[in-house]
């Protein structure tokens, strides 16, 4: 019997820094985290898959969902569209399941506000010219794109402060084994486990020592 306290931690970082790698390294190792797959206007990288990384949409699909109030959060990243769905994070939290949210530090806050159960990691580069370097590595983005991406990563580290764990991703293995031991140690707090203390207790009542012999005729 597990406690059924449901958690989701949101993993922000400058574009470069290895989120996305880390975050799927993360979920083959943790089959109760589910992946929050955000709506998306940008293009889809070589290797992305529609519905495991994103929902690939036109502008019109998402400008459409968001005038239905579809989106917990949205932002605007170098210019496309990025947006939580509210109904698929807080459906996956009723389940049971946990979810790993990948967004800015915008879309961060918001959740912050508007969503309980959230623990808030950011992932930080050794260095800014390694993350240029992973940034170029990657080759997936237009010259110009690069250097906004770049650009953008001072504003974004300025954010660090409010988060509640920072991980700096050097040695890759090592930032994930990090981010696991964050996800474990959140499940354990006494307020997540307090459900399935009041469980054994109830469950001590109904069965009235029947197990090991107290009452047992
Ligand atoms: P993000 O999601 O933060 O934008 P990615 O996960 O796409 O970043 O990683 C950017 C690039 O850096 C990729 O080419 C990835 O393989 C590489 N990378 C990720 N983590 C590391 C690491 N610890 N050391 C070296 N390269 C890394
Ligand atoms: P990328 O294009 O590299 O996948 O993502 C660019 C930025 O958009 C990253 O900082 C990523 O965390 C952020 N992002 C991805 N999905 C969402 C989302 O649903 N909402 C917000 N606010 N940001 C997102």
């Amino acid at each position: 019997m597990e406690g059924k306290s449901s958690l989701y931690i949101v993993v922000s970082a400058p574009s470069g820094t290895g989120k996305t790698t880390m975050c799927s390294e993360l979920l083959k190792s943790c089959p109760n985290l589910v992946f929050s797959v955000s709506y998306t206007t940008r293009p889809k990288r070589p290797g992305e898959i529609e519905g495991r990384d994103y929902h690939f949409v036109s502008k019109e699909e998402f400008l459409a969902k968001l005038e239905r109030g579809d989106f917990l959060e949205w932002a605007e990243n170098f210019g496309y569209l990025y947006g939580t769905d509210e109904v698929a994070i807080k459906e996956a939290l009723l389940q049971g399941k946990d979810v790993l949210v990948d967004v800015d530090h915008r879309g961060a806050k918001i959740l912050k506000e508007r969503l309980p159960g959230g623990v808030f990691v950011f992932i930080l580069p050794p260095s800014f010219e390694e993350l240029y370097k992973r940034l170029a590595r990657r080759g997936c983005e237009a010259r110009e794109t690069l250097e906004s991406r770049f650009a953008r990563a001072r504003d974004e580290i300025k954010e660090v402060f409010w988060y509640d764990y920072i991980i700096v991703n050097d040695d890759l293995s090592e930032a994930v084994r990090k981010l696991r031991a964050i996800y474990l140690a959140e499940k354990c707090r006494r307020d997540r486990m307090m459900r399935f203390v009041e469980e054994l207790w109830e469950n001590e009542f109904i069965n009235n020592g029947r197990f090991y012999g107290k009452n047992n005729n």
